[in-house]
């Protein structure tokens, strides 16, 4: 009713201006003196707004990203978008997630549950200055990489050293996890995914995840996805809100943006944007 009666108020002055002309004696009638809406605007009005009134309702607006965002340059913990996961949901106190991800991803760890599932998250939303200490850790060596060698020594030239350390882990500004979208659960390991207790739980998300929205990225590389990170067995995206910052990236990131860290210099050679944040998942686009 509200909308119905703010469109008679639209219409009003066009309404009156069209009586106007019919009714010139309204004309004169003094300035300071509103005239009244004369019967036959308001039945006019009616007619015009009935079908607009009932027409259904507009759907919720998509949240605006800003290219800031999408590099991960905020503070999640002061963003309004963003809540605290509570602890019975992580290993640790602490993490971040976008209020509609972690609406969602209750929902499935209660189905998980029901299932005799446990997800825990392991890790959620790092921003660009997090990613950053992640990764000139293992470029400067005094954290080691995946394969538990210190990057810096064994693997001196940059681009060599840049891909060895894009196998797992995203250049700052270049990272899902900066999203808010982004989970990774259980264990960074794909071998526990692959039997035994972790392998229901794998199994269980791969059946279940996509109810909730939820798709795996780094899902085996091959012809289906020839470049980007290794397989995460553990990595899940809120494709939802994923999908439209995956299409920002497409369009406004650019691998000389990729800057600000150690080693960002290789980012261009290796085609970041490209390879590894488009290099995803097809099922996930
Ligand atoms: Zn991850």
């Amino acid at each position: 009713m509200k909308y119905l009666a703010f469109l008679i108020l639209l219409l009003a002055p066009l309404a009156c201006t069209r009586s106007g002309t019919a009714q010139p004696e309204q004309a004169a009638a003094p300035p300071e003196t509103p005239a009244p809406l004369p019967a036959a605007a308001v039945a006019v009005a009616d007619t015009t707004t009935l079908p607009v009134a009932e027409a259904p309702p507009e759907p919720a607006p998509r949240p605006e990203f800003s290219v800031e965002y999408l590099m991960g340059k905020f503070d999640p913990a002061q963003h309004p978008d963003f809540v605290l996961v509570d602890k019975k949901y992580a290993d640790e106190e602490g993490y971040f997630l976008r209020k509609e991800t972690y609406e969602i991803f209750q929902k499935m760890w209660e189905a998980a549950q029901t299932d005799g599932i446990s997800l825990t998250i392991v890790s959620a939303t790092r921003n660009f200055s997090r990613q950053k200490a992640i990764w000139e850790g293992k470029w400067t060596g005094t954290r080691l990489i995946e394969n538990g060698t210190n990057a810096a020594k064994q693997y001196p030239k940059p681009k060599t050293r840049a891909l060895k350390i894009l196998e797992y882990s995203s250049m700052p500004g270049s990272s899902r996890h900066h999203w808010g979208t982004d989970i990774d659960l259980n264990d960074l390991d794909n071998y526990t995914f692959e039997q035994g207790p972790g392998k229901k739980v794998y199994d269980w998300l791969q059946k279940h995840a996509s109810e909730y929205g939820f798709c795996q990225p780094y899902s085996p590389k091959g012809d289906h996805r020839p470049t980007g990170y290794n397989e995460e067995k553990w990595h899940w995206s809120y494709i939802p809100i994923a999908k439209q910052l995956t299409d920002l990236a497409a369009h406004r990131l650019t691998d000389d943006m990729i800057s600000g860290f150690k080693g960002a210099e290789t980012a261009m050679e290796i085609s970041i944007v490209q390879k590894y944040v488009l290099g995803i998942n097809r099922e996930c686009l």
